[in-house]
């Protein structure tokens, strides 16, 4: 049975107490706190472990390679990948959104072609687009979608895609609205045009099971350290057959083949695309997290979830001035409920809830397109992973009603 107070007792952080209080941490959508198994491994790791990669043939060094491959297996396991192969290590979702837009985009758009995203998409999965769309001269077309309102999104990229389209990237879940995003039939589409379709993936993994292979995506992006694993790991999944499309954009040692005095030749991926020491104990770490994750079962813990969000919608509309943002479904989203309260500023409800030892966070999330559509200049975000309870809820609840007191 999956407990979530027992599920508590393996994050060291909850012994601290914050303002004299239980520290209630609802800012998982940022970033999840970390098991003792996770932190252990990392500890083992650079107590006992410790070297480069791929460089030395001493023991150590052969040990540290052997666990930082055996992560890149795992990884592959994880979110149903053909090939341990087709996992590049990059420092996060940013990064591995970055590789796709300077690796594949930069060497295949050119004027006249399209790239399509919506307007829910978190900054990392925008401006390297609009960035891109400038150098090559393609187009940057951003779907205007209803937050919340179901398959809006599905049925924008269906009216808006055409043959110039070349690639689109979408979440698989909102980082604001929680919604998740049908991937696999927007996927059906995209393909009818012959395009390739990119997934940030970085609100999902650590939530939902993710299986590339059936979502049908080309590209799939997500981090670490949202996932109870470190930070300055992420991941960017890659479908084999597109590597031939790539270039590296990070050139350096680990990456080479052969070097001349004024030319080099590439390695084989994934290795190509990793230039420079890697953040090898976050690997390991990352793998350790996978471990917890799987030992927890990721059913169970999308379930805890959704239980955990059937309560929020039903108990955070009984404050009158508050709206909620996103779908009302709690099947439909992961584990996070924003909300903006009329007269209240986000920054000063999350200011009072701090007093409370409550962990929330405010502000645009990133997000700044979505929050000017829905005329916020700031919304209050409310972000759940496998710790939290009902009670931290009536907590959070309790926090609010004293804000309004306080602010209005
Ligand atoms: N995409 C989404 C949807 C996110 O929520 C985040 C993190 N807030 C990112 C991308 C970027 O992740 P990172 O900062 O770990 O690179």
């Amino acid at each position: 049975m999956f407990d979530p107070k027992k599920v508590k007792q393996d994050f060291p952080i909850f012994k601290r107490k914050f303002n004299g209080k239980e520290l209630v941490y609802l800012d998982n959508a940022a970033s999840s706190q970390k098991p003792q198994q996770v932190i252990d491994t990392i500890s083992d790791f650079y107590e006992n472990h410790y070297a480069n990669v791929h460089r030395g043939i001493y023991t150590l060094s052969e040990e540290a390679s052997g666990m930082y491959e055996d992560a890149r297996k795992k990884v592959a396991e994880f979110i149903g990948a053909v090939r341990a192969k087709e996992i590049i290590f990059t420092s996060g979702a940013t990064e591995s959104l970055n590789m796709v837009v300077l690796s594949w985009a930069l060497n295949n758009l050119r004027d006249g072609d399209i790239i399509m995203v919506s307007e829910v998409e978190h900054h990392s999965n925008l401006v390297p687009w609009q960035m891109i769309a400038e150098k090559t001269g393609a187009e940057l077309c951003v779907l205007k979608c209803r937050p919340g309102k179901k398959d809006t999104l599905l049925a924008k990229v269906r009216a808006n895609l055409n043959d110039r389209v070349k690639i689109v990237s979408v979440a698989h879940a909102s980082n604001v609205t929680g919604e998740i995003f049908p991937v696999k039939e927007i996927s059906k589409e995209v393909k009818k045009v012959g395009a390739l379709l990119c997934v940030d993936g970085a609100q999902a993994v650590p939530h939902i099971k993710v299986n590339v292979q059936s979502l049908g995506c080309d590209f799939y992006a997500f981090s670490a350290h949202k996932m109870l694993g470190p930070t300055g790991v992420g991941v960017l999944w890659v479908r084999g057959e597109l590597y031939q499309q790539m270039e590296p954009y990070k050139y350096g040692g680990g990456m080479i083949y052969e070097v001349k005095e004024k030319s080099a030749t590439w390695a084989d991926p994934p290795e190509r695309f990793e230039a420079g020491t890697q953040n090898i104990a976050g690997v390991v770490g990352l793998a350790s997290a996978i471990d917890y994750l799987g030992k927890l079962g990721l059913e169970q813990v999308r379930e805890h979830e959704v239980k955990l969000n059937e309560y929020t919608l039903k108990t955070l509309p009984e404050i009158e001035e508050l709206k909620i943002i996103g779908p009302k479904d709690p099947q439909r989203r992961t584990g996070l409920v924003s909300f903006a309260i009329e007269g209240v500023h986000a920054h000063d409800l999350a200011a009072i809830l701090n007093t409370e030892g409550i962990a929330v966070r405010s502000g645009h999330h990133c997000a700044m397109p979505l929050h000017t559509k829905l005329n916020l200049p700031a919304s209050t975000r409310a972000s759940y992973y496998i710790y939290n309870t009902e009670e931290d809820i009536d907590k959070l609840m309790k926090g609010i009603y004293k804000a309004i007191r306080i602010l209005k």
